[in-house]
């Protein structure tokens, strides 16, 4: 018997039809948003599945550009994941303390590279079932991982994934882990990867949390929102000024 919960997600599901419609509309979707974005990439710097793991731990709430300036030097002084091990907590907080939650991610960084260490000789693994059990790997961080370092298809929900996925009315799913299996199977596998690049480019230039750039936007005519900018007028029309007239 199906769960009460489960049921509730089920009748949320759009129809087969409606889910024809909607691949096809991401289609076009990821045909325009490449041609308007053709360098849209992962904002992270990274040169191997190590560099990029670390990165995106500190990444957590916490800006691309920051991480980037932060691991310019970290990653020319610590190569392996037993040097990260082996760095003393306090030595590393003091170096990551810019991108916030510093103590958190120093020990995460720490006891995961130990993982890595212990478990896979060293390498970052490249399934997802086996990233899982990573400390400070989740759903997110695993298919951004093995998408951008190994080249395995998967839809990392970050915000800008998550809050465009809603916009684009492709789901309509809050949680992050039900946002990716809604959405994935609507997005063919080869372009998964640069569906979610696209889609992170679009969030932070036009389709922004807090202002929509909607009149602005080249996928407009794609979305069920079009109109989602804010404006500076009142909601209601003002009373006509008795000095006016
Ligand atoms: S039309 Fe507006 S809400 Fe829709 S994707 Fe574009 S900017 Fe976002």
């Amino acid at each position: 018997m199906r769960a009460h919960g489960d049921a509730r997600v089920m009748s949320r599901h759009p129809d087969p039809p409606q889910r024809q419609a909607d691949a096809a509309r991401v289609r076009r979707i990821v045909a325009t948003l490449a041609r308007a974005y053709p360098d849209a990439r992962l904002a992270l710097d990274f040169s191997s599945p190590l560099e990029l793991l670390i990165a995106l731990i500190l990444a957590a709430q916490c800006t691309d550009a920051r991480v980037n300036e932060v691991t310019k030097s970290l990653f020319a002084r610590y190569r392996t994941a037993a040097e990260w091990a082996r760095v003393p907590q306090e030595v590393l907080e003091r170096e990551i303390r810019s991108t916030g939650f510093f103590r958190q991610k120093a020990k995460t960084i720490r006891a995961c590279c130990q993982q890595l260490v212990e478990r896979y000789g060293g390498e970052v693994p490249r399934r997802l079932e086996e990233l899982l059990t990573l400390p400070g790997v989740g759903r997110k961080t695993a298919n951004i991982l093995l998408g951008n370092a190994f080249g395995i298809p998967g839809i990392g929900v970050d915000t800008h994934v998550g809050r465009l996925a809603q916009r684009l009315g492709l789901t309509r799913q809050t949680d992050p882990d039900k946002i990716e299996a809604e959405i994935t199977p609507l997005i063919p596998s080869r372009d998964r990867v640069r569906f979610c690049h696209l889609i992170q480019t679009h969030g932070r230039l036009v389709c922004t949390a807090r202002r929509p750039n909607c009149p602005e936007c080249v996928i407009a005519s794609l979305c069920p929102y079009p109109d989602k900018t804010p404006t500076a007028e009142p909601r209601t029309r003002p009373k006509r000024s008795r000095w006016v007239g």
